[in-house]
């Protein structure tokens, strides 16, 4: 079931999803218009899957939501970012303030995920990205996907 936690940061809403993007995106999203100010930040973490249903609700909320309202988006996730890659109307007229990226070690396997900005360049965080040591055993680890298919979003929403 997808679900939020709200928090409040002086005139700064921040609602932090949980779950998978499905059909229930919906009915978790009703209301937020009305109870929140014009300055909200979306945490998409613990966002662990996005359905077809459920983008498609998620961008029919965001059409009205985002009207008059300055949106930042947060430690988007992996998945969530292949979801921006596929529709770049994802976020709307948001701003990507952090991401994360999925990586592989291909020397012990070990699975984590690295927090990038999203105000850097995308020439630079391609780099960047080949650069990453594994927190297990410090060799070089490996995005779990094309760099370039990757950071493609950065092109389209900036
Ligand atoms: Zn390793």
């Amino acid at each position: 079931m997808f679900s939020y936690r709200h928090k409040k940061h002086g005139n700064l809403d921040i609602i932090a999803f949980d779950g998978t993007m499905n059909e229930s995106v919906k009915e978790c999203c009703q209301g937020l218009g009305q109870s929140m100010g014009n300055n909200v930040r979306f945490n998409f973490k613990e966002v662990d899957c996005v359905t077809s249903l459920g983008a498609r609700f998620w961008l029919a909320f965001l059409s009205s939501f985002e009207t008059g309202r300055k949106i930042e988006y947060e430690e988007c996730s992996h998945e969530v970012i292949q979801q921006i890659n596929i529709f770049p109307r994802f976020i709307g007229h948001g701003h990507i303030l952090s991401f994360y990226g999925a990586f592989t070690c291909p020397h012990c396997g070990h699975e984590e995920s690295i927090l990038f900005s999203g105000d850097r360049d995308p020439e630079e965080l391609i780099d960047s990205s080949t650069d990453q040591l594994c927190s297990e055993c410090q060799q070089p680890t490996e995005l779990d996907e094309d760099e370039r298919a990757f950071f493609r979003f950065l092109d389209q929403t900036s």
